[in-house]
């Protein structure tokens, strides 16, 4: 198996002309060993994040070109397993996060995993779900920092993306050129403080080229449901987008009349936010397998 590291390869930006640093076939698994968000330089409660270089942030792993996939493609990364380190953080900054007018100083949490657990405090023991908060491809024509979310993935920060579940993505360029990175060991909907449980880690994958179904943007599977995810400069756009996508994908789907597609989503699909932090906005609709088995041509 493959596997690349950020020592190979990292990038602090989505640009259309990316260099592959290897390359995969369509089927094949590998993996992607990856920094936590802050490049490893948050050690202690000490470090803050008002002393990073946010030039050097976020970076992702890659990028990795899929052979013969061309703009139009899909590509379905299978998320096999995620592993991460044995300590993450939490951290906040004045400014930062849907509080950041009411944060009065940065501060930092290390956060000790106890086996699948993250030990939030003495009492307060959580569960963890690993999930790859950045994970994106060349994009069509300009360049997107990592953190941006959008039509190519990037920042999307959605915790679905996770063990078992796949995202899908719209190719933009030859070779697609897949990178990732911002592992989190566990995130809520919203990433209200502006971070999850940083964490480094690795995760095992396997990409697919589809040349069946056409996406504008990034779709999510999981073994119950479709996610349509957008992004937005605005939570109320990225909403109306994911919408219009998933209710799009529904009439498509389930071979119902938009105007019931729309009606039936009102009632059966949750419209929830995956991250009202980033520079863009992320949301997602959610539409159940029961509605429609498999993604529309
Ligand atoms: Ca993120
Ligand atoms: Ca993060």
């Amino acid at each position: 198996m493959k596997r690349i590291s950020f020592e190979d390869g990292l990038i602090y930006s989505f640009r259309p002309e990316l260099a592959s640093v290897a390359t995969v076939q369509s089927g094949e698994t590998m993996e992607f060993v990856c920094q936590d968000s802050c490049g490893g330089l948050i050690r202690s409660e000490k470090d803050t994040l008002d002393r990073l270089d946010f030039n050097r942030v976020n970076g992702a792993t890659g990028p990795v070109q899929v052979a013969d996939s061309r703009p139009g493609d899909v590509l379905r990364i299978r998320i096999k397993q995620i592993q991460v380190a044995r300590e993450g953080f939490l951290s906040i900054l004045p400014k930062a996060g849907v509080l950041g007018d009411d944060v009065p100083e940065p501060k930092t949490k290390m956060v000790p995993l106890d086996g699948d657990v993250a030990v939030f405090s003495k009492g307060v023991r959580l569960p963890i779900r690993p999930h790859v908060g950045t994970i994106g491809v060349a994009p069509r024509d300009k360049e997107w920092t990592t953190f941006y979310p959008g039509d190519h993935g990037g920042n999307l920060d959605t915790k679905e993306i996770s063990q078992g579940h796949a995202v899908y993505l719209p190719v933009f360029q030859p070779g697609a050129q897949l990178a990732m990175g911002d592992i989190h060991a566990l995130m809520a909907d919203g990433e209200v403080c502006v971070t999850g449980i940083e964490i480094a880690g690795r995760v095992r994958v396997q990409v697919d080229v589809l040349r069946g179904p056409s996406l504008h943007r990034p779709v999510v599977e999981t073994p119950k449901e479709w996610m349509a995810l957008a992004s937005a400069p605005t939570l109320d756009e990225a909403a109306r987008l994911a919408t219009r996508d998933g209710v799009d994908l529904l009439s498509r789907g389930a071979k119902l009349p938009w105007e019931d597609a729309y009606m039936l989503a009102s009632i059966a699909c949750d419209l929830r936010i995956s991250q009202a932090v980033d520079p863009w906005r992320t949301a997602k609709l959610v539409i159940p397998k029961t509605l429609m088995r498999h993604l529309p041509a």
